[in-house]
């Protein structure tokens, strides 16, 4: 058996759809982590891949049999401007394997050198942004939000040229696919309906089999990612996550949140929340992010007007019909979940004002989205609790004004107060990436070479809904609340 059993259907499909290349071999690589819960999900062997064989092939120094390397290409919206082509710059998709439950799933390389489609770039990495996409994926996933994955980190030995001269890494990632919203754009945009056929032919195929059986595969196909982003986008606002870049070649048909360069999770909630600093409009904003998926989704309906029907008016009308399932689907997921995060059953009439007005207190009075929801898991179980989540507001009495509404709710439920905060602690975590805790494992790592921070932090992050007190202080708060924080597009 070979170690990496690829089958590469992407690389089957025609040749403008990618160019062939292979990695660029790096000087001194040596592993960071590898990933081997998830190796083992892939059906792949962990200790092949730590061995010098999987080394040499996760740093791109040698190319495992049965690998067939490409990058592929697509277009964008970046910030709202059309560009035609961007494409893999800096990564390269070894393959495709199948894991152990039948999925497909791409193993590609990020930071393996230059392709053509690098324009002015390296095509390399930085070992800060590695890490950081290596946890914040990785907790994701814990957190239960679908999500590109990270097999593994190497540090190359080579330094990459950025404001200053930084270690670089090759991040693997693993994911049901890297097909962007940008991808089928990069056929809309060249006219070319036949490539556009073939793209949305195979992604029905590998990610929305049940499509194929519908009236109009290609409106279901539209369907389908509409639903599956409307239910991400929730699943983001739930815990605080703010993507940072969401730019439509960022934007996984399959539904998987990717592309951890700017990310960041809310400290004090405020929906005006920007991390990124090249984001100067606030463009996307953490309480904007519904908003700009419906946009790229109407990007992606766009591009598939040829397929939809050949009478255009017909075509721009199923589209339209389609795109109007996306506020329903988002709303039904939003406040289904925050009626979970509140211990509330079924969504009544009165619960999105319940909610909203909470998060309207919470907002004005700089309470921590993380630990407002935690702790309301605690109040739920006891009457007279509340004493921990009132602290967390600037002014106590606005929780309190809140509070006296949530328990006459909470009153209508027949599970028993235990059972509802088990609930609640099982859908609020206690522990996200704090950004202060993401920047203080990165300069650890880069600065002294010491990576136990990543590995602890890491540990914590893989059971965020346990109570961990030994792990506390991954809980806090930052002092000031986080005010001021800003990422940079990972490079
Ligand atoms: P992003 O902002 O991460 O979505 O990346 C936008 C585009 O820039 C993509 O086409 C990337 O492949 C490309 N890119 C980002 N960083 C580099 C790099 N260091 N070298 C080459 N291309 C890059
Ligand atoms: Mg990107
Ligand atoms: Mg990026």
């Amino acid at each position: 058996m070979t170690a990496l059993p690829f089958d590469n259907s992407y690389a089957r499909l025609p040749e403008r759809f990618y160019a062939r290349r292979s990695p660029t071999p790096v000087a001194a690589p040596r592993l960071i982590r590898l990933n081997r819960v998830l190796a083992a999900d892939l059906g792949l062997d962990p200790d092949w891949l730590a061995g010098p064989a999987g080394l040499a092939a996760l740093a791109g120094n040698a190319i495992p049999e049965g690998a067939d390397p490409i990058a592929t290409a697509y277009a964008g919206h970046q910030f709202g401007q059309f560009v035609p082509q961007l494409g893999d710059g800096r990564a390269i998709l070894l393959g495709e394997v199948i894991d152990r439950d039948g999925r497909r799933r791409d193993i590609q390389l990020k930071g393996a050198g230059p392709t053509p489609f690098s324009r002015r770039g390296d095509g390399r990495a930085a070992l800060g942004p590695v890490l950081r996409e290596y946890l914040v994926s990785e907790a994701m996933a814990a957190l239960g939000i679908p999500t590109t994955r990270a097999l593994a980190a190497i540090a190359t030995g080579e330094p990459v040229a950025r404001e200053t001269l930084l270690p670089g890494a090759v991040l693997t990632r693993v994911a049901a696919s890297h097909i962007r919203v940008g991808t089928f754009q990069f056929f809309a945009a060249r006219g070319d309906v036949e490539g556009l056929r073939a793209l949305a032919d195979h992604v029905v195929a590998r990610h929305y089999p049940e499509a194929a059986q519908a009236a109009n595969p290609y409106r279901a196909l539209l369907e389908s990612v509409i639903t599956a982003q409307a239910e991400l986008v929730a699943r983001w606002l739930l815990v605080g996550f703010v993507h940072g870049v969401m730019n439509t070649d960022n934007m996984s048909v399959a539904g998987e949140t990717i592309d951890y360069g700017p990310c960041a999770f809310l400290d004090a909630y405020d929906p005006r929340t920007v991390y990124s600093s090249i984001d100067r409009a606030g463009r996307y904003a953490y309480g904007e992010q519904p908003r700009i998926a419906l946009w790229n989704l109407t990007r992606l309906a766009e591009t598939l007007l040829p397929l939809l029907a050949e009478d255009e008016t017909e075509a721009v009308a199923s589209a339209e019909a389609a795109l109007a399932g996306y506020a329903p689907r988002f709303e039904a997921a939003y406040h289904g979940g925050l009626n979970r995060k509140l211990g509330l059953g079924p969504v009544r009439e009165g619960d999105p004002a319940l909610a909203g007005d909470l998060l309207k207190r919470m907002a004005e009075n700089q309470a921590d989205f993380t630990l407002t929801f935690r702790a309301l898991c605690g109040a739920a179980e006891h009457p007279e609790g509340g004493g921990a989540v009132r602290d967390l507001f600037v002014d106590p009495t606005a929780y309190d004004g809140w509070a006296a509404g949530w328990r006459t709710r909470l009153a209508q439920e027949t599970r028993d107060p235990a059972d509802i905060a088990a609930g609640m602690r099982a859908t609020n975590p206690a522990f996200t990436p704090r950004n202060h805790q993401v920047e203080a494992m990165i300069a650890a790592a880069v600065e002294r070479d010491d990576f136990a921070p990543f590995e602890t932090l890491l540990a914590v992050l893989a059971r965020p809904y346990a109570d961990q007190p030994e792990h506390a202080r991954y809980a806090e708060a930052p002092e000031d609340g986080g005010v001021g924080y800003r990422t940079f597009c990972g490079t």
